[in-house]
């Protein structure tokens, strides 16, 4: 699983998918740059969902609010005072860990220890019969790895309520380590804002404070009323925005599954007090079904029901997905209530109310939200598409085998030879479907090498353009999974293209 994960690294920057930000200063921490083929697969993930959710539903319409808001609106939404993660300082090292992550860290180093130890008894179990020596060591290893557990898990359930001193006191006991360096010399268990801050204004004096947002939701939050009024909107109805959220991460690692700017895809859904959880089971299935369509595996979807919910939620559940480290979130479903437009009428001073013809009364209506990170999307669809296939005759192909509508390029257009107005042929092929479907040219070198590069895009069809193509306008077009070859006709290739790679 591990190499699976360096595979998928190694394979986005080779072939042009992500690049580390600003690579030339050694790269900034948990900041990624999508490369051509990448920018390709994540504008195609962003309107594969824009187009389940707002194109398809006559009653979701979509936003794209400004990143920078009033400074009252993180206020209004508890992000001031609420949004935040607990840190362990090192004061040997320097560093600083999230917690729930060191003590995963841990419970894996646990684990590595614990069995070396078994292996080592059952070592000499090999060499030497010494039953009793067998049993105290595996008796031993089982006492030290209980006891610890225990401890981690005081810790995590510690962690999950906020009680920071008992975590404190547990790291003592545990005489926790550093995973990198391990040194035992921690300071401090704290609260971290996870907001970036920055400043509107050019003077010193009267400069205003302002975040990045951490979340794409409160913008529509706060345009709810604009846009039912001037949409004539009728609850229920929901509101969609795809866009940059940033979140000051302690631990950003993982690759672009945790990043400090990413990419939202969220939508919330207006509907009358009392009505949400209909809707919340509504949207949960509705969404999880979204992510099947794509075909990547119904076991590498699991949901997780919250226990302990967020102060403005009255349910929550998570879509988590098969990631190469194992099951993570990879969108959430909350029922918000109505916290967030009521705290912004407390704060505004304005009324953020619908008046609803049918029962004739005016209310703030509850909100259930789903929101899907595009970036971990993006992870979810590359690794569990990236293969290495062991070929009938022995050799292997690394094969990206991406749902063809979300492919990058659908077609690759390929010269047998760059002679004989094969290559002008093939231009031609390329200018005509550009209209309709991104395409690729490529002439260098070996068609078979070309195939197989296509193979590693995830590029769906390679069409060869032969001397046969000069008679009789046929080319052969080659499927990516099956690697099968067809010979058609040039006039059938839009109509064959287009049945596969189309929603
Ligand atoms: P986590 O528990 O993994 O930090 P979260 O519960 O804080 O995530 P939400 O606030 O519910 O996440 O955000 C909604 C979605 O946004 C998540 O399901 C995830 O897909 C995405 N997301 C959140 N934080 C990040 C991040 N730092 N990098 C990439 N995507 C993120």
């Amino acid at each position: 699983q591990e190499d699976l994960f360096k595979n998928v690294v190694s394979h986005a920057k080779e072939y042009g998918f992500i690049f580390p930000s600003s690579e030339v200063y050694d790269g900034l921490s948990a900041v990624y740059d999508y490369a051509q083929n990448g920018v390709e697969l994540k504008n195609n993930i962003r309107q594969y969902w824009w187009k389940a959710m707002v194109q398809m539903h006559e009653n979701i319409v979509g936003l794209d609010a400004a990143i920078l808001m009033h400074p009252t609106t993180w206020k209004a939404s508890g992000h001031v005072d609420a949004f935040n993660d607990p840190l362990i300082d090192n004061k040997d090292s320097k560093k600083r860990y999230r917690a729930d992550v060191l003590i995963e860290d841990y419970a894996e180093k646990l684990n590595q220890k614990a069995e070396k130890e078994i292996e080592k008894a059952r070592a000499r179990y090999g060499e030497a019969f010494n039953e009793q020596e067998f049993v105290t060591t595996n008796a031993r290893v089982m006492e030290y790895k209980s006891r610890n557990r225990e401890i981690l898990e005081r810790m995590g359930r510690s962690l999950g309520n906020n009680d920071l001193e008992d975590v404190k006191a547990l790291i003592e006991e545990l005489e926790i380590a550093d995973p990198e360096t391990g040194s035992r010399n921690w300071t401090d268990v704290k609260q971290f804002n996870l907001m970036f801050g920055t400043k509107l204004g050019a003077s010193a004096d009267n400069a205003m404070d302002l975040y990045l947002r951490p979340e794409t939701a409160q913008g529509i939050f706060v345009n709810f009323l604009n846009v039912q009024k001037s949409g004539r909107m009728k609850v229920p109805f929901g509101i969609a925005q795809t866009g940059k959220a940033f979140r000051n991460e302690i631990v950003a690692r993982q690759f672009i599954f945790r990043m400090r700017e990413f990419e939202q895809m969220e939508m919330q859904f207006f509907v009358r007090p009392g009505e949400e959880m209909k809707w919340y089971d509504y949207w949960k299935q509705t969404r999880l079904n979204w992510h099947l369509s794509l075909g990547l595996g119904v076991t590498n979807y699991r949901f997780h029901d919250h226990e302990k919910l967020a102060h403005y939620a009255n349910a929550a559940a998570d879509i988590e997905f098969n990631f190469p480290f194992g099951f993570k979130e990879l969108e959430g479903i909350h029922s918000r209530t109505d916290f967030d437009l009521k705290a912004h009428e407390q704060y505004s001073g304005r009324k953020l109310q619908y008046f609803d013809p049918e029962l004739n009364e005016n209310y703030v209506p509850y909100v259930v939200e789903t929101s899907v990170g595009l970036d971990r999307m993006f992870l979810a669809v590359f690794s569990t598409s990236l293969k290495e296939e062991t070929l009938e005759d022995g050799s292997t192909r690394t094969v990206l085998a991406l749902p063809s509508v979300l492919a990058p390029t659908k077609a690759a257009v390929l010269p047998l030879i760059k002679r004989d107005g094969l290559p002008e042929l093939a231009q031609k092929i390329v200018d005509d479907l550009k209209w309709d479907f991104n395409m690729a040219y490529d002439e260098k070198d070996a068609v078979g090498r070309r195939y197989r590069r296509q193979d590693a895009l995830g590029t769906p069809f390679c069409i060869t353009v032969d001397h046969q193509t000069l008679e009789d306008q046929t080319v052969t077009i080659r499927h990516r999974d099956s690697m099968k070859q067809d010979r058609v006709a040039i006039a059938s290739l839009r109509q064959i293209i287009d049945s596969e790679v189309n929603m």
